[in-house]
């Protein structure tokens, strides 16, 4: 299987994120790509960097404003007397029809949702090649591969059209659907990170040209909390084309299998001819974030079952932080779709 990553994306190298009121070290670190590149190549994958397509592909998910905001941020808010070393926001508007302030402390609490998403030197670069991965994965696809896989990091599935948030800044699978899109193809999003891909919902939320799909733990008790819901269906003429699977804290590979079987149908009855799996592992046993209890042996479950709907797959990796497990986990789950 063909894979893609740039050097580059080692850029973004995040200090800090606040937690029940803690300040804590950032679990989106760069160590993750040494991990995750050897689970690929463990599984057959091959590495190339990607080629350069531009902002047109990124633009046409997220906004010119919110870009021209992570693009220019980080040395504007240098200038701020006493600022800290990363871009973290300290206010937020109370609605997205608030005001457009032209402060730099007040951009950062309009495009940035939470504590976890902080941008320094290296962010937009490192975000932009993240980005270019999943186009090039895109265009593989497209361009009639099977399968590929994209060691995009920093991950995407949080980030919405104008708001970065939960390690994420470019939305990168939502990129590469609309890419596919753009192809011709009606690509379906699977998204089975254990949190809810909520800035990918938001992107295609009232379009019904796009179907997005995820499986995660019930956002009841659970970042991101105010989405991910059961009864999140879509709007317009989006309705029915977001499916959301919250499951219980804890829950384990058989009922989560089950749970992937109605994603799989939803995918199936929409005609999907190009699927993007959002690819979190972070619903592992024993993934600093708890969420669910998936196996190892369970991604490889997962990986086949995704591989049965004969569909062409663009595995866009998500998140999934450094445990032991990490790089076994990718390399059985995608082991498994090679397999099935
Ligand atoms: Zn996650």
């Amino acid at each position: 299987m063909r894979a893609i990553f740039d050097d580059r994306q080692w850029r973004h190298d995040p200090r800090h994120f606040m937690a029940n009121g803690a300040i804590l070290p950032n679990p989106e670190q760069p160590a993750r790509i040494d991990i995750l590149k050897a689970g690929a190549e463990a599984a057959g994958c091959v590495f190339e960097a990607p080629g350069d397509a531009g902002l047109g592909p990124v633009a046409a998910v997220h906004s010119a404003e919110y870009l021209s905001f992570l693009r220019h941020i980080y040395p504007r808010w240098r200038r701020i007397e006493g600022a800290g070393e990363e871009v973290i926001p300290n206010i937020h508007p109370a609605a997205r029809t608030d005001g457009y302030p032209k402060s730099a402390v007040g951009q950062a609490g309009y495009h940035q949702a939470d504590t976890s998403c902080p941008i320094s030197d290296g962010t937009w670069e490192a975000a932009y090649w993240s980005a270019q991965s999943a186009i090039h994965g895109a265009d593989l696809v497209a361009g009639g591969a099977h399968a590929a896989y994209v060691l995009s990091r920093p991950p995407g599935h949080h980030a919405f059209a104008d708001l970065a948030g939960g390690f994420c800044f470019l939305n990168n699978s939502g990129i590469a659907a609309e890419r596919l899109r753009a192809a011709g193809l009606r690509p379906a999003i699977l998204d089975v990170d254990v949190h809810h891909g909520n800035g990918t919902q938001g992107m295609f939320y009232r379009r019904g040209d796009v179907l997005t799909v995820s499986i995660h733990a019930d956002p009841e008790r659970f970042y991101p909390f105010f989405w991910g819901h059961a009864q999140e269906r879509g709007e317009a003429d989006g309705v029915g084309a977001n499916l959301n699977l919250p499951l219980a804290r804890g829950t384990g590979d058989d009922a989560y299998l089950a749970a992937l079987d109605t994603a799989l149908d939803r995918v199936a009855s929409f005609g999907a001819d190009a699927i993007v799996v959002a690819l979190g592992l972070d619903a592992f046993e024993g993934d600093p974030f708890q969420g669910l209890a998936i196996t190892t042996p369970g991604f490889a479950r997962i990986g086949a079952a995704i591989a049965a709907l004969g569909r062409p797959t663009l595995f866009v990796q998500e998140g999934g932080y450094i445990c032991d497990g990490l790089g076994d986990n990718l390399t059985s789950m995608l082991g498994g779709f090679r397999a099935g």
